[in-house]
This record gives structure tokens, sequence and C-alpha cells, in this order.
């Protein structure tokens, strides 16, 4: 293998716990309208909820406050009426591990006991948040972890914007009063690429990308935000026209022979279909192109002639192929592609003019490279044969 393992480190971070979760609204996660709504129904008159909507907004996502108490421009009776109808509410950080690149994962436990995660991703010049959009995933692609996962459930906006709020706070990336505006953020992109498939959840999603988007708060711009579906052909459209963010698809196969296998939906949505959905993605979202990931499975979908049909269907596409290396889990039914056949599969598809970087894997030592996601706790998960006999593969 490419990467040898390194070592783990690991520390545990205990923030307290939100022990009257659910009684309160959490404020975590609404659109500024829903939010005007909530302080409505909640007794803020009417003329003033919009002022206040903006107020709450700037001390919850600009300075990460999480106390009425220190809401300063609104009245003290005010600040007490809104701590007994509302809460700021994070996901609980169960465990957070730190990887010798400097990756770190985070284990969230939300509502109903689930358990997601998260990973941050330090780069030169970037760092990029992978969020997680489910608990699980219903899809059960052959070659990822948490499609073994059999429990599912959507994450709420809230749960969603949590994450970055979460990681925010661990990095210390809140602003501090009066300190001179820090230009470089730790966290500058955010990647919807962690466990779950998000236009499975599109409103969530739709809504959390909305307040992690606005202008005065935690402001990440579209532009920096990567969505990434297995190909939920009928959402596609709506992605671009309602979130408009960058758009990433699990491509991973160049006959719908293999793709069936390694991404079941496309027994639903095929290859032509697909495309023709991504053909109008970058004009609709007037996005620039469309990054296609491509897992390398040695012997299945890593051939010189997948290369070239590869570029030949995606023709006319603005682009850019990003080929990952396959991260292995226990009981995966595949092995990573040797290091020369991923150049040579990446010196074809460059040579045929679309970008084609090869992408290091992170924080592997924690588990925190794509797909390897799961929550180590999680009990029903498929054994070993099963997940074999769902990629069609007889197990010796
Ligand atoms: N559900 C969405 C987003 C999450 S997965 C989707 O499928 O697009 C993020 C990326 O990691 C996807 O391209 C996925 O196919 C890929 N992936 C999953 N398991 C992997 C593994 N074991 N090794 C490498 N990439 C993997
Ligand atoms: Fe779900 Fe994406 Fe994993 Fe497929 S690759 S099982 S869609 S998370």
């Amino acid at each position: 293998m490419a990467n040898a393992i390194a070592p783990i480190t690991q520390d545990v971070l205990t923030l307290p716990r939100k022990a009257d979760q659910g009684a309160r609204r959490n404020i975590v996660g609404l659109t500024r309208e829903q939010l005007r709504e909530a302080l409505i129904e909640a007794g803020t008159p009417e003329r003033q909820a919009r002022m206040r909507v903006g107020q709450i907004w700037q001390w919850v996502y600009h300075w990460g406050v999480r106390d009425f108490a220190q809401m300063t421009n609104l009245a003290k009776v005010y600040r007490t009426q809104l701590a007994e109808q509302f809460e700021i509410a994070l996901p609980e950080v169960v465990r957070r591990e730190v990887s010798l690149d400097g990756t770190r994962k985070y284990l969230l436990r939300i509502a109903g006991g689930h358990e997601v995660e998260a990973v941050y991703i330090p780069e030169e010049g970037r760092g990029t948040l992978c969020v997680s959009s489910q608990v699980g995933c219903t899809l059960t692609c052959s070659f990822c972890h948490t499609g073994t996962q059999r429990l599912v459930r959507n994450l709420t906006a809230g749960e969603i914007v949590g994450q970055l709020m979460v990681a925010r706070d661990d990095l210390g990336e809140w602003p501090e009063k009066g300190a001179p505006k820090n230009e470089t953020r730790l966290i500058s992109n955010m990647v919807l690429m962690g466990m779950g498939e998000p236009l499975y959840n599109f409103e969530n999603v739709r809504d959390a990308m909305h307040v992690v988007m606005d202008g005065e708060g935690l402001t990440l711009s579209r532009r920096r935000i990567t969505l990434s579906t297995s190909g939920v052909v009928p959402e596609i459209a709506r992605t671009a026209e309602e979130i408009g963010c960058l758009l990433a698809v699990s491509f991973h196969a160049t006959t719908d022979e293999v793709r069936d296998r390694l991404v079941p939906i496309n027994k639903k949505w095929n290859i032509a279909a697909l495309l023709e959905a991504l053909r109008e993605y970058p004009r609709l979202s007037n996005s620039e192109r469309i990054t296609f990931e491509y897992v390398m499975l040695k012997g299945v979908n890593d051939s010189d002639a997948d290369a070239r049909r590869l570029v030949k269907l995606i023709a006319g596409i603005p682009a850019k192929i990003n080929l990952i290396p396959f991260n292995e889990w226990p009981g995966a039914p595949y092995e990573r592609s040797d290091w020369e056949r991923i150049e040579a599969f990446a010196d074809i598809v460059h040579k045929a003019g679309y970008a084609s970087p090869i992408r290091t894997p992170r924080g592997e030592d924690i588990m925190a490279a794509c797909g390897q996601l799961k929550s180590a706790t999680e009990r029903g998960r498929k054994s070993r044969a099963q997940i074999a006999a769902d990629a069609g593969l007889s197990q010796d």
C-alpha cells in the first residue's frame, strides 16, 4: 500500500451536555425566515421581528455566542424570555481524534443517541470540513463503509450546521471582540462528503447551506461548498437552483454493468440519465465545472479502457476528475489499485484535457478518509458475507 498507516494520536474532548434538550426550540439551523416566524410565535412583536433576527443571528453565527444572557444589545427581559423558549444547541462531541497529518475527526452524538462523524482536513492555504448529512446511508455502495451501516436517519438542518460550529469551537475560530479581522480562515471550505446521501435529505441540507452561506454569519460562499451525490438525478437541477453550490458526483465506473454493482442507485438512474442531468448543472448553477469522483479499485474499474471510456462519456461537460485511491476498511471486498495503475489512468484523463488530481488519503490512521466513516458503536452492522454478497462477489 502506498500510504503507511501512521500511529494514532488521540485525545478526548468533553463539552458540557445540554441536559434539557428538546424542551426548548433550537435556534441553530433555522433559516432567517424560520427564525422570524419562531420569534413571532414566541411573542416577539411582528414589526420588531426582522431586527431581532438580525441581532440574534449575529450573536449566534458571527460571534459564536451560546448564551442569551450575553446578547447585550437585547433588553434583559427579552433575553430571559428567549432563554425560556429557545436554546442554542450543538451536537455533543463524544470523541475527537487527531491524525498525525493534522486531520481531525469528530464523533458527534445527536438526538436519539445516534452518532455521526465530521472531519476537518487542513491543507496548504485552506482547510476543509467534511460534514455528514445522514446517520448511515440508505444506499449500499459496495466499496463504502457507511453503506454497510443499517441504521439511518436524516440529520436536521441544525445538526448539519452544528457540525461546522463544533469544528469552529474546537479550532478556536470565532472572532474576538476588538481583535483585528483575520482574513485567513481555518475552515475555508466545506464538503458534503461525510456519511449519507445529501440529496436524500434535500430540504434539511438546503436550509443548512442557506444558514452557512449567509453573508452575515458563517459566510462560506457557495463556491466554497461542494455537495457530493451518488447520482440522485431528480434532485440535481434543484440543487443548482435552490443551493447553487459546487457539485461532485460519485461516478466510479464507465459501464452500467460495473456501476450497477458499485453504486446500486445506478439501477434506478443509469449513466446516460445521470450525464444528462449533469450537462445542465453548470448552466443552472452558474458554476464552472463538475467534479467527477472516481474510486480506484484494483481490477474492477481501473483499466486504460476505463479511462478512455470515461473521457468519452463526459465529453462536453466542464469537469475535473478526482481519482480517489480506495480506502480500505475491515471486511471491505476490494483492494486499492496499484500506484502505477492510478498514475497511468490519471495520465490518460489528463491528456484528454481534464484536470485529474489523485486525492491523497487523509487521516487514514484515525479511519477518517473518504468512505471510512461509520460509527464504531453502531450495532446492526452487516456481516462480511453480506457485504460480499451485496457487491456480487463470492467469498473465499
Ligand atoms: N453519499 C455521497 C457523499 C459521501 S461519500 C456520495 O456518495 O457521493 C464521498 C466520496 O467518497 C464519494 O465519492 C464516495 O463514493 C467515496 N467513497 C466511499 N467509500 C470510499 C472508500 N472506501 N474509498 C474511497 N472513496 C470512497
Ligand atoms: Fe451512501 Fe455515498 Fe457511501 Fe454510497 S458512497 S453508500 S451514497 S455515503
